[in-house]
């Protein structure tokens, strides 16, 4: 059995996995009620819950810490002060319990997750807070065949959501109110392959200076910005031929969105088969990561505690994909 630890940004999360099964999923999620992630204060968050719901994984696996063989921890990419508290756990209970780590890149596990409810070689579309990216499997590696040149959608929609007065995080904010908005023109940025979210920031933070409703400016965002994420997907679907799309990502709890990139399957000539992964996997959670360590420590990617390091910055096409 092994066990999964997530830290990279807001979610401390904990999770056990066994022979492709997930077992157990524990989270908690560092929020304000005003202003984005202050990281230190994250990491304290996270720090200060590990024991907790490592705890509370192992009660809802029903197993002992002795079934353990292997520690998964998240170590790529994310907020340095969070990585290192899920860096320093995972160290801990890898010498108490006298096995081995494996190193998981967060975006990837985003991907790998899809194989749990059936994708085998999909294009994933990552919607999350600080990561947009549309990733594929080719030659070797998980290539980016799309992303965003500005910010993350996720951060993108929070930072709209504070200037129209509401907390972090603002997601669920703005799909509620889009449910009766009408449509406003917003700049549809869109540059080959990559998306770019600062011009419409801005353009929505004016029009809402000069009293717009903001029922009529979240509509209008949703359609933009989801337009743009979906026609990125569709091209790299049509690149590469493959036949599957997986969301992922805590902006993929967005019910437009996931209407959206359906519609878009359904409608593709080259059919094309749409899995969406429940809620609990979609938002960053251990339990993916425990998932892709499983699959990574079959094909012999293991350390020693004091051998594994974080990588902040790492990209998800510089991790050599051996397990495939
Ligand atoms: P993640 O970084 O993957 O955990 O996702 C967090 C991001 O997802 C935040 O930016 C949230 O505002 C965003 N989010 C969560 N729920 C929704 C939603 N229903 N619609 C749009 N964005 C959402
Ligand atoms: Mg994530």
């Amino acid at each position: 059995m092994i066990l999964g630890i997530e830290s990279t940004a807001h979610t401390f999360g904990v999770a056990v996995a066994d022979k492709g099964k997930v077992l157990s999923n524990i989270r908690d999620m560092y929020k304000t009620s005003s202003g984005g992630i202050i990281p230190t204060e994250s990491a304290a968050h996270h720090k200060k819950l590990a024991p907790e719901i490592y705890q509370k994984a192992l009660e809802q696996a029903n197993i002992s810490e002795s079934k353990i063989t292997a520690i998964a921890f998240s170590n790529a990419p994310g907020l340095a002060p969070c990585l290192l508290a899920g860096l320093e756990f995972a160290r801990k209970k890898a010498k108490e319990l006298k096995v081995p780590i494996v190193p998981v890149n967060h975006c990837i596990a985003h991907l790998e997750i899809g194989q749990s409810i059936g994708a085998k070689d999909p294009v994933l579309l990552y919607a999350s807070g600080a990561n947009t990216q549309i990733i594929a499997y080719a030659a070797g590696k998980y290539r980016v065949f799309g992303e965003t040149l500005d910010l993350g959608v996720g951060n993108f929609i929070d930072k709209v959501a504070r200037h129209f007065g509401f907390g972090f995080p603002g997601g669920p904010e703005i799909e509620k109110h889009a449910k009766n908005g009408k449509y406003i023109e917003l700049p549809y940025s869109i540059k080959g392959m990559d998306v770019s979210f600062s011009g419409m920031q801005t353009k929505l933070q004016q029009i809402y200076d000069k009293g717009e409703k903001v029922e009529n400016l979240a509509y209008s965002l949703q359609e933009t910005a989801f337009s743009m994420l979906v026609e990125a997907a569709e091209r790299a679907l049509a690149h590469t031929g493959k036949k599957e799309l997986v969301l992922g990502g805590g902006v993929a709890c967005n019910a437009r969105l996931q209407e959206m990139c359906q519609i878009m399957c359904k409608e593709r000539l080259q059919k094309t088969k749409y899995f969406c992964p429940e809620r609990s996997l979609l938002v960053d959670n251990a339990a993916m990561i425990a998932y892709t360590g499983e699959i990574m420590l079959k094909a012999g990617i293991k350390s020693n505690p004091e051998d594994v390091d974080i990588k902040p910055r790492e990209r998800t096409d510089q991790v050599n994909v051996t397990w495939r």
